[in-house]
Order: structure tokens, then sequence, then C-alpha cells
């Protein structure tokens, strides 16, 4: 799907406004099946990360779908606050 992805991919350590608790992800991948617009992908050691920032919705699915708790969305940028 990274056809519907408005700009580049990211590196893994690229700035983003999500965070995963990496001692509650279990890797299942759930999160990044669910993302709408293909946001999450799956770093170096199989933890999701936003690859394509820029096209987030913020739209919380990813937190809501995650069965362990591991998402939490950080403060977000101004231009929607
Ligand atoms: S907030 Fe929504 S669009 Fe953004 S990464 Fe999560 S599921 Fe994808
Ligand atoms: S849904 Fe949660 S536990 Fe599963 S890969 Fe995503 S962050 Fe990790």
């Amino acid at each position: 799907m990274d056809q519907l992805n408005s700009s580049g991919p990211l590196a893994e350590d690229a700035f983003s406004w999500l965070e995963v608790d990496r001692r509650r992800c279990n890797r299942c991948g759930i999160c990044v099946d669910m993302c709408p617009m293909d946001v999450l992908h799956f770093g170096a050691q199989g933890h999701p990360y936003m690859r394509y920032r820029d096209d987030c919705w913020y739209c919380d699915v990813c937190v809501f779908v995650c069965p362990r708790q591991a998402i939490t969305m950080k403060e977000l940028p101004y231009l929607i606050r």
C-alpha cells in the first residue's frame, strides 16, 4: 500500500508522536494491520514505528487495538491542537 503514502519512508529513529513501550509490545502486528493509512511498519526489532508519519490521521486506532496497551500518543503537533 505504499502508493497511498504522500511522503517518503522515514527511518525508525525519526521524530514521531507515537510511543511504543517495548516492554509491553509483543510484536503481534495488529496495529500495523489496522492502521487505515498504512503509517505503521515494523522496525528492525519487530516493533512498530511511524514509517509514513505525515499520513497519520491521529485516529488513535493503533492505540485502541493494541492488546497490550503498548502504544501512547505523545503531544500532538501544534497544527491540530
Ligand atoms: S493514529 Fe491512526 S493513522 Fe496514525 S498511526 Fe495510529 S492508526 Fe495510523
Ligand atoms: S498491537 Fe501493540 S503489541 Fe501488537 S505490535 Fe502493535 S504495539 Fe506491539
